[in-house]
């Protein structure tokens, strides 16, 4: 695992303690031969500290986590007075995020390319990048996601929950609701976690939309962490965001359509539903053949569809299971996540 020194070199470049730059690390170019260039802005505190990445919309159209990022830049902790780096990446997916798209120009999800080989496909070259000059210098990481295009998720850690450091972040990024998920998956939360850093992944909200409370939660989220490992002081984090619990989803699952038709919603995310309860209806534009759609078990909504026109067998709501579904309905709506 790296550890801080006073050297650090990212896309050529030395960033000494104290100092804050802005770098391009060179990805390739368009056909028109514009370059393409994934933006980073590396900050280092004058201590010592760990070195922490924090990146978002390595699906390009997923953004929360960009304004997210931006504002984490503005705060005044954020600087010579820190232990240790922040590495930001805004915009990893370059290519799809001039498109308002999730994907690279060859379809490929690059959050399925990890970790990467310099002589692949784009999106393995990408990742062989990023890992090469950001992940392998880090000590550890937060990648910011939210739902896919026209779905919404109830804001939330993804993590390897199996491992004990993992755990203490997860607690110390503040939201209700965790899952666990050590899949093989090429992404590059299973690719950190082969090299031995810790790394979230925190999703909330809709792709291609600035969601405030999302945005807010995820600052909130990344100070916290950044102070859980001794890089800051306690800033201005509220004293609520501070002290909570942190509930893991035993397993998740979709409800899907059971017919084609136009669906009225009638839950929340974030709510408890009961099994066999009423989530939404189907029906043909008229109003008639009204079909309604049931929970498969008891538990919260954590994510749902944004779309109200769906096709028989759409994934409609994600519902997650938990020894008391009760309590964590009783924690999200009091700290007011939904
Ligand atoms: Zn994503």
């Amino acid at each position: 695992m790296p550890t801080h020194s006073n050297v650090l070199e990212i896309a050529g470049e030395s960033i000494l303690p104290g100092t804050r730059k802005r770098l391009e690390i060179k990805v390739s170019k368009l056909f028109d031969y514009t370059e393409m260039v994934i933006p980073v802005e590396v900050i280092r505190g004058k201590a010592p500290g760990p070195v922490l990445f924090v990146s978002a919309a390595i699906h390009g159209d997923e953004l929360n986590g960009i304004e997210i990022i931006k504002r984490l830049l503005a705060r005044k902790s954020i600087g010579r007075s820190m232990h240790g780096t922040l590495i930001a990446v805004p915009i990893v997916n370059v290519f799809g995020f001039i498109n308002n798209s999730r994907y690279l120009p060859d379809r490929r999800d690059l959050n399925r390319c990890f970790p990467g080989s310099a002589s692949g496909s784009l999106g393995s070259q990408m990742a062989n990048i990023f890992m090469r000059e950001i992940v392998e210098k880090s000590t550890h990481g937060i990648d910011l996601h939210t739902g896919a295009i026209h779905r919404t998720n109830l804001p939330q850690i993804r993590a390897q929950l199996d491992d004990r450091e993992t755990v203490e972040l997860t607690r110390a990024f503040g939201v209700t609701v965790a899952i666990n998920s050590s899949i093989r998956d090429g992404s590059l939360r299973q690719a950190a976690a082969e090299k031995g850093i810790p790394m979230l992944l925190f999703e909330g909200g809709e792709a291609l939309r600035f969601e405030e409370k999302v945005i807010k939660t995820g600052v909130n989220g990344v100070l916290s962490v950044m102070r859980s490992i001794g890089m800051i002081r306690s800033s201005r984090l509220r004293k609520a965001h501070l002290a909570k619990e942190v509930f893991i989803a035993s397993s998740s699952q979709w409800v899907r359509a059971p017919h084609s038709g136009a669906l009225r919603v009638r839950k929340k995310i974030g709510s408890m539903v009961q099994e066999g309860e009423l989530l939404g209806t189907l029906s043909d534009p008229y109003g008639d053949a009204v079909v309604p759609v049931c929970s498969s078990k008891k538990g919260i909504i954590i994510g749902m569809t944004m779309i109200p026109l769906v096709n028989q067998g759409d994934a409609l709501f994600n519902i997650a299971t938990f020894e008391d579904s009760e309590i964590v309905e009783e924690h999200i709506e009091e700290r007011d996540e939904n």
